[in-house]
């Protein structure tokens, strides 16, 4: 879905000011704000204010965009961390997306493992 915002999308709903969510930094069509379940130190959910399902959605619709996004991702890394970090997105439920608006999520502060299955 590649429309303005979503019925129904929480990540529409944090966009929108409708839920409160941590946010620690936004451009003019990114947001960036804390995941409220983190996996490492530093855990950040980078997201579009549009609404697009998934990133490869995202990145048919609206390539400058998707680089808008990246570029937030190592701001955000940078600003909280050492600017080294593991970049995500889930793409589709077997793949553990468990929000369809599309959205990475910044790993960061800790030498990560790596066991994703
Ligand atoms: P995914 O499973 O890749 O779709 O990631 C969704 C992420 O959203 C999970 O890591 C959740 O912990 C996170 N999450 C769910 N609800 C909220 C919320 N209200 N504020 C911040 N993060 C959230």
């Amino acid at each position: 879905m590649t429309s303005e915002a979503a019925a129904d999308c929480l990540f529409c709903k944090i966009v929108a000011g409708q839920v409160p969510a941590d946010v620690v930094a936004s451009s003019d069509r990114v947001i960036a704000f804390r995941d409220i379940s983190p996996k490492a130190p530093v855990h950040v959910l980078v997201v579009p204010k549009e609404h697009h399902g998934d990133v490869s959605v995202l990145a048919a619709a609206d390539p400058s965009l998707l680089a808008d996004l990246v570029a937030l991702a190592d701001e955000v890394a940078t600003e909280l961390s050492d600017g080294q970090y593991r970049l995500i997105f889930n793409s589709g439920p077997r793949a553990g997306q468990s929000v369809f608006h599309v959205h990475a999520h910044v790993i960061s502060g800790a030498k990560l493992g790596w066991t994703p299955a």
